[in-house]
């Protein structure tokens, strides 16, 4: 069974203070793009869990997500099949853009037909979260509203179908360096923005869009990697109409109105950044 899984961008992202379990809560507006990594899935006779890549930056043994997800199903299900799934990685590995939580969505959904579970989505929606925060989200992509850690969603209409250009510098951002670089006193002031953004893009005003793309974590991330506000300003230079980090970084998204500008300005930016992706939302 072959299963594409997407990467995602935060068109808005919160970070509301910490929950009871040293978690942050956080709101944020996930949107999917069409990037996508390719799963191979196919049965393993001798009932081992089998992953190949052809990333050399992913974990292949039990560390990796999609292996995890094939555990919980087995576990959960009392399970002694075995299967080999191969990864063919698109979306670059700790960029932010949730590839790894997108491999283990897939693998969820894809588990669920070949092996003839019949989960409900309640059920795949749990397994979902104990996965990781943005699995859930990534089980049905789209644009959503992500609430406390992300785990809990809600569909939103989006209306709009907006060019993008990912750009992902080869910097790496761990996900402990961008939590433990939060001034908590500083964020969650612009949350009036997520309201507004989930209201504009049912209307499918672009202008409103932009205007309420923000991200809690650009303040205390970008002065300690200067090459995000520098992508930022060169999109900004080459016709963008707006441009964010996405996620923990140190991936960057710029929004593009006109398509011919939007096909130059990749190929401009493919120059300087080995890792440009002009995508759409889906
Ligand atoms: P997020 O936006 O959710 O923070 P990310 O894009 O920053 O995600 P991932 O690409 O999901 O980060 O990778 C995070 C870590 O998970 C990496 O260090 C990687 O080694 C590990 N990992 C385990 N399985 C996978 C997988 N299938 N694909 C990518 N990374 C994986």
């Amino acid at each position: 069974m072959k299963i594409k899984a997407p990467a995602k961008i935060n068109l808005t992202l919160d970070i509301l203070g910490k929950l009871p379990n040293d978690y942050h809560e956080l709101t944020t507006v996930y949107q999917a793009v069409d990037l996508y990594d390719e799963l191979d899935l196919a049965e393993n006779g001798a009932g081992d869990i089998k992953i190949t890549s052809n990333s050399k930056q992913i974990p292949l043994d039990k560390n990796n997500i999609v292996y995890k997800a094939v555990e919980l199903i087995r576990q959960r299900h009392s399970i002694k099949k075995g299967v080999d799934i191969h990864i063919e990685k698109n979306i670059p590995v700790a960029a932010g853009l949730a590839g790894g939580s997108t491999d283990g969505a897939a693998t969820l959904k894809a588990l669920n037909e070949m092996w003839e579970l019949r989960l409900t989505d309640e059920m795949l929606r749990e397994y979902a979260a104990e996965l990781g925060m943005d699995v859930p989200f990534l089980m049905s992509g789209g644009t959503a509203l992500g609430m406390r850690r992300g785990e809990k969603v809600r569909s939103l209409k989006n209306n709009l179908s907006l060019q993008i250009i990912i750009v992902t510098p080869e910097i790496a951002i761990s996900t402990k360096e961008a939590y433990g670089s939060l001034d908590l006193a500083q964020v969650g002031q612009e949350s009036e923005k997520t309201k507004r953004m989930i209201a504009t893009l049912t209307d499918g005003n672009l202008t409103d869009v932009i205007d309420n793309l923000h991200n809690d974590f650009e303040k205390s991330i970008i002065p300690q990697h200067p090459v995000i506000g520098e992508i930022k300003g060169k999109m900004l230079e080459l016709g963008a109409e707006g441009s964010l980090m996405s996620g923990s970084g140190p991936s960057v998204f710029g929004v593009w109105g006109n398509e011919e500008e939007a096909q130059g300005a990749a190929a401009e930016l493919g120059k300087k950044y080995k890792q440009t992706f002009f995508v759409r939302t889906v």
